[in-house]
């Protein structure tokens, strides 16, 4: 089982590597090409900027996060750039409990946080409630990431296997998470390779 809070990476002195105040590059795009429209939940929003920017193009968006601080610092940040966005502390292991459907769900940093019986969990709940048609777009830590520091380290052919029957993988490619500056220490460097998919529930 995964950490039951999350709260400790976004207490006080807790600079998660990942919350770098900014979209990452990849979502960024996919916004600019206006793929995160229509009814968009960002599955482990952290604090948010995901969700923001999915509603600042135009999407009714929803984030979700296990940790409450994360959660009030996305309601904060809504708040104070005057971006209509909501925000709620649930898990995505049991998305449909929010009684809600979505044409396309961010998953930037999520995925690769479960082990193999919560992966395989998580992908039923993605598929409970993305609708027939619609895309997540995920992004994960990547096996061609050097070192072990970080998070669990994804295969593209782990990404295939998880996506099975129900889905189409339209899409894996090589990107990379801008990290903290603080975490370049951590890593060597201040992004960590990752894999940018796009797949489809069909
Ligand atoms: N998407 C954010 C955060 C990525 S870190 C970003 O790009 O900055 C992974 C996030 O998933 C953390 O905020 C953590 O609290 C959250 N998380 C972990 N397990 C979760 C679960 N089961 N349900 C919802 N959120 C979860």
């Amino acid at each position: 089982m995964t950490s039951p809070s999350w709260d400790w990476a976004y207490g006080e002195g807790g600079q998660a590597p990942w919350d770098i105040g900014r979209p990452q590059p990849a979502f960024l795009r996919l916004a600019n090409d206006g793929l995160l429209a229509g009814r968009v939940l960002d599955a482990g929003c952290g604090t948010g900027e995901h969700t923001l920017l999915a509603a600042s193009s135009g999407a009714d968006a929803l984030g979700i996060d296990l940790s409450s601080l994360a959660i009030e610092r996305a309601r904060e940040k809504a708040a104070a750039r005057g971006i209509e966005a909501r925000f709620e502390v649930a898990d995505a292991l049991n998305l449909a409990d929010l009684g809600l459907t979505y044409d396309t769900i961010i998953d930037s940093g999520l995925f690769h946080v479960f082990d193999d019986v919560d992966r395989a969990r998580y992908v039923e709940s993605l598929a409970s409630v993305l609708t027939p048609g619609g895309t997540c777009y995920l992004m994960c830590f990547s096996d061609r990431q050097p070192g072990t520091v970080g998070p669990r380290r994804v295969s593209e052919e782990e990404l295939r296997a998880a996506f099975g029957e129900g889905w189409a993988v339209e899409s894996i490619e090589a990107d990379a998470f801008d990290l903290q500056p603080a975490a370049a220490g951590l890593f060597g460097t201040d992004s960590a390779q990752a894999w940018r998919a796009a797949i489809e529930r069909v």
